[in-house]
């Protein structure tokens, strides 16, 4: 598949989605950050033990040269035992020089006691904040409760009556076919299985971790796991593959998204989009062998039927691709050695981590010294690899076999690969704005008439989507929360803690430290905007597209109730990749 059809693939909700009424360029183009608020921080809060940091964006003669943050909870608030002082602590803001604009920035660490805290400058305060132990692990269950109130073929109490009991209808064929379950998407009512895969592997992830987080139980995960697994083992067709899609719209359209009247074979039945495509293969092989390794103790019959599934689709396929999909196959072979310890499939995905450490960029391409590290799009296509969910799957996935066959004789080749895009790519980048965010990717030259910011030699970058490369595109928040991941199993595996810190970074724009001062997870944080929700509004929990930015590369976001859906949308990976990259930080924690 090329890469075109991958990226169409992958982020074809939104794309479906804006076929009902795309906003006008001018309009996004305007939906940049006003003048306030100026204070950019967390609004969750901060770890006692994490750095803390405050973004303020101002510059000149009157902006402030300090911030103040005080207390404004009791300082016995039921935490009991910890000092009561300090109460308050004034430090200083320097400037910072940032890509998007004018800024200050600070430091408060040392700042450990558990309490409520508010930071100010002169004229502006800012949200009410925690510094907690739990302050990740409480939203947990937030984000767990977004996938059940997702739920498809059953009713969700307060949020939709039972549903699409009459899935669906091939769309070659015309044939009926049982694939009820699942969940819905996004902020409409398809079933995209790549997406909507993800939010499995969040619960496995979640489940696997033995993490005890309030709300939250194992026999609740692996109940909604199996809710939206009997929908998956559904779309295995008898050759082994699974279809692409239920409900994705006929012929690229938005005709299927809408209630049904549960009743198979009248006017309003949906359908299944037949096509098979390598990487939603590659991510049904890697979930249920998942699912066998995760659930064997659990549920022996279940386990050995996922595993099943997945040995079935794996000999049916024929691995291999470009990066993105050589990722997703590396995570399928290596999920198929996990669960059976057959060497064969060891050796399959050390071939396929190979093929992939062999598309990053080890020199400096492109007349420039800064950079290095990233990856090429495929074998054939020099141009970085970008991608708006996945972007941080190709180094995972190389970390994920380095921590499985750690004394394998490429161990040190993947180890020094993901290093080498660390440090030699995501930490040089991060430095070049104050909130220390992941750039969407580079580029060589500007492949589409709009604004890309220079780099050196023949490299530029954008922090966000290119928006006239195609009429779609989306906020980062995939992207960030992905190498929230990555930077987190790297400090595990690297025993560095500048990954970790670097981690909660990207886990803070999304939850309110950016420009806007936007928390984008429903029920947490402040000036949230209205999701993109049309059928079944506000879900607790769920989390946006986020921010993206207009042509000139500056971060916009839909404060105006104007229902945009690149920047407003829910979407399944967001909560997926937030869940998986709390799990992956929170573990790593704990277990040091
Ligand atoms: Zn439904």
């Amino acid at each position: 598949m090329n890469r075109r059809h991958f990226l169409t693939a992958c982020l074809a909700p939104c794309v479906a989605a804006a076929q009902e009424g795309p906003p006008r360029e001018e309009r996004v183009e305007s939906l940049t950050a006003g003048p306030t608020p100026r204070i950019a921080l967390n609004h969750l809060g901060f770890l006692p033990d994490a750095a803390k940091r405050i973004v303020v964006r101002a510059a000149g003669a009157g902006a402030p040269r300090e911030f103040l943050v005080r207390d404004i909870g009791s300082s016995r608030f039921g935490w009991g035992g910890e000092p009561p002082v300090p109460r308050e602590l004034t430090r200083p803001l320097a400037p910072f020089a940032c890509d998007f604009g004018p800024a200050l920035a600070g430091e408060f660490t040392e700042l450990k006691r558990t309490a409520m805290y508010q930071a100010s400058i002169p004229g502006e305060r800012s949200v009410p904040f925690f510094i907690r132990p739990d302050l990740w692990l409480r939203t947990l269950a937030k984000a767990v409760s977004y996938i059940h109130a997702q739920r498809c073929g059953a009713e969700v109490p307060g949020v939709h009556p039972v549903c699409h009991l009459d899935d669906a209808r091939r769309r070659d064929t015309g044939e009926h076919r049982d694939v009820v379950g699942g969940w819905h998407d996004a902020g409409d009512l398809r079933k995209w299985m790549s997406a909507t895969m993800s939010n499995g592997f969040a619960l496995l992830e979640l489940l696997d971790s033995g993490l005890e987080a309030p709300g939250i139980d194992p026999a609740g995960l692996a109940d909604e796991f199996r809710w939206g697994n009997q929908y998956f083992l559904k779309m295995q067709d008898a050759d082994g593959l699974v279809f692409h899609d239920t409900a994705g719209g006929v012929n690229g359209d938005n005709s299927d998204n809408h209630w049904t009247d549960n009743k198979i074979g009248t006017a309003d039945d949906r359908h299944i989009n037949p096509s098979k495509p390598g990487f939603i293969q590659a991510l049904f092989i890697a979930l249920e062998a998942t699912a066998a390794r995760v659930l064997e103790k659990r549920d022996k019959a279940y386990a050995a039927r996922c595993l099943q599934a997945a040995r079935r689709c794996w000999a049916a396929s024929r691995p291999g691709g470009d990066t993105g999909d050589l990722a997703f196959w590396t995570r399928a072979a290596l999920a198929l050695y996990r669960a059976t310890r057959e060497e064969s499939y060891a050796r399959d995905a050390a071939r396929l981590a190979g093929q992939l450490a062999g598309l990053a960029y080890s020199d400096f391409p492109g007349s420039q010294k800064l950079v290095r590290g990233f990856w090429r799009s495929s074998a054939a296509d020099p141009a970085p690899y970008v991608n708006a969910v996945y972007s941080a799957y190709p180094a995972i996935a190389l970390l994920e076999m380095a921590a499985a066959l750690p004394r394998h004789a490429d161990a040190a080749r993947w180890r020094d690969t993901v290093r080498l895009y660390l440090d030699g790519y995501v930490l040089p980048m991060t430095a070049r704005n104050a909130y220390a965010i992941v750039p969407y990717g580079l580029f060589f030259g500007s492949p589409t008439p709009e604004h890309y910011r220079p780099l050196e030699g023949e490299l530029t970058y954008r922090y966000f989507m290119p928006v006239r490369k195609q009429f779609w595109w989306l906020g980062m928040t995939s992207h960030l929360e992905g190498h929230a991941v990555l930077l987190g199993l790297a400090a595990r595996q690297f025993s560095e803690a500048r990954y970790r810190e670097l981690a909660f970074r990207q886990l803070e724009w999304v939850m309110g430290a950016n420009p806007f001062g936007a928390c984008l997870m429903t029920g947490e944080g402040m000036r949230n905007p209205y999701p993109h929700s049309r059928y079944v509004g506000l879900l607790i929990g769920g989390i946006m597209n986020g921010i993206a930015g207009n042509t000139r590369d500056e971060p916009v976001l839909d404060t105006e109730y104007g229902y945009d859906w690149r920047t407003t949308e829910y979407w399944s990976p967001h909560n997926a990749h937030y869940i998986w990259a709390v799990t992956v930080l929170e573990t790593a924690a704990r277990k040091a």
